[in-house]
């Protein structure tokens, strides 16, 4: 054979474990990571069905919503974006977005992917009032608005409520990013009129990436029915995936082949979820929140977004001190403690270090481990330069 096999693959496989401390994925909990285990089941089995059901009411559970139009896309938070741009906009629509960081240029960018007419207002680093917000859409007339809730690269957590009434009045579409917010702080869809919304499994849900959440209003759900051109992506084409997922009636009709291993990841952890409340989830989001902010008080840091009301508590962004190359203690944590924190990331990249505390590592023992992490860090990082 002109290729060989490999010797890389003659070797087993050694994965070490990595505490993951950064803005995403976070180390799902053992139940969660045993159901990966489990056999494999065909996508349109009616174990699978039933599975695909109860993860579809643990969806509404989390989003709050009685969507029927809600389900799991099996591609990592991005294809939310994906999912929403290909269905609820057509070429030469007009989309406004809301651009507090990396994401919200992001979205930006795939909107004008599917040839949207986009309008950008940029506030990185800093949430938008009402009345910009009620300015813009009066001037621009959006079809959609689109608004990143947890911002995880400058940790700005966008407030929502009162948007959905101004966009109501304008006959504007709500689309909402909670991949890194949903269950670290209050969330309702119904309640705040949204009409679509998507989140991570990888962040605060603690499952593995790769599965996406989502959910559609009625009003979203009859946008894309009358629309006047398909659905250009096929694969997030929500007319046809509805129906594997039997979001309009009982019949079932194949799409594409689910993975299994991860919509049992995803539907345990959602029963982590509905076990645990997610009330009782917030309440710990802000408590752990609260110890690390104390913690990197006391090591001297200075919080990128001042005003902590702001801040969003899954993901904690410091400015980079004087003297100190972020790179290299990012590298150190790793290096020392097998511990991931993140650097800065788009606009904010160099500046900030970025913490996160996510689903099972909302542990003040964690807060702690992390924080002892940063201090041997800047002493050391900063001994090595003089
Ligand atoms: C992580 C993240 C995403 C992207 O998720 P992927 O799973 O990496 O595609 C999108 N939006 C926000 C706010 C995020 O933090």
């Amino acid at each position: 054979m002109e290729v060989p096999p490999p010797e890389e693959l003659k070797q087993p496989l050694v994965v070490p474990y990595k505490l993951l401390m950064g803005p995403g994925p976070s180390n799902p909990p053992p139940r969660v990571m045993n159901a990966l285990t489990h056999p494999i089941l065909g996508h349109m089995h009616e174990e699978m069905f039933q599975i695909m059901d109860d993860i579809k009411k643990g969806i509404q559970y989390v989003f709050q919503t009685k969507s029927k139009l809600t389900l799991a896309l099996s591609a990592s938070g991005h294809s939310g974006m994906e999912a929403i741009f290909s269905n609820l906009i057509e070429p030469g629509d007009r989309v406004l977005v809301l651009v507090n960081g990396y994401w919200g240029q992001r979205a930006s960018d795939i909107a004008k992917r599917h040839g949207a007419q986009v309008k950008t207002l940029v506030q990185i680093g800093d949430t938008f009032s009402i009345i910009t917000i009620d300015n813009a859409i009066q001037t621009f007339r959006p079809k959609l608005l689109f608004i990143i809730h947890g911002e995880t690269s400058t940790g700005v957590c966008q407030p929502l409520e009162g948007i959905g009434e101004i966009t109501k009045r304008y006959n504007c579409l709500l689309a909402v990013d909670t991949v890194a917010s949903l269950a670290a702080v209050p969330f309702k869809m119904d309640a705040w009129k949204i009409d679509v919304a998507y989140t991570g499994s990888q962040k605060m849900l603690q499952a593995p990436a790769g599965i996406t959440p989502i959910a559609f209003s009625d009003r979203a759900q009859h946008v894309i029915f009358t629309r006047k051109s398909e659905v250009p992506v096929y694969y997030v084409d929500m007319k046809i995936l509805g129906r594997q997922w039997g979001c309009f009636d009982s019949s079932r009709t194949y799409h594409h082949t689910t993975c299994s291993s991860l919509l049992y990841a995803l539907r345990e952890a959602l029963a982590l979820a509905v076990e645990e409340g997610l009330e009782n989830r917030i309440e710990k989001q802000k408590f752990c929140a609260q110890k690390l902010y104390e913690g990197l008080q006391n090591l001297g840091f200075e919080f990128y977004v001042e005003e902590e009301y702001k801040r969003l508590p899954s993901v904690t962004t410091v400015k980079v001190p004087q003297g100190i190359n972020s790179n290299e203690v990012v590298a150190y944590v790793m290096k020392k403690f097998h511990i991931d924190i993140q650097g800065g990331l788009g606009p904010t990249a160099g500046k900030v270090f970025r913490i996160g505390i996510m689903g099972y590592n909302t542990t003040p023992e964690k807060v702690a481990i992390v924080l002892e992490a940063l201090k041997d860090a800047l002493h050391n990082c900063r001994k090595s330069k003089f």
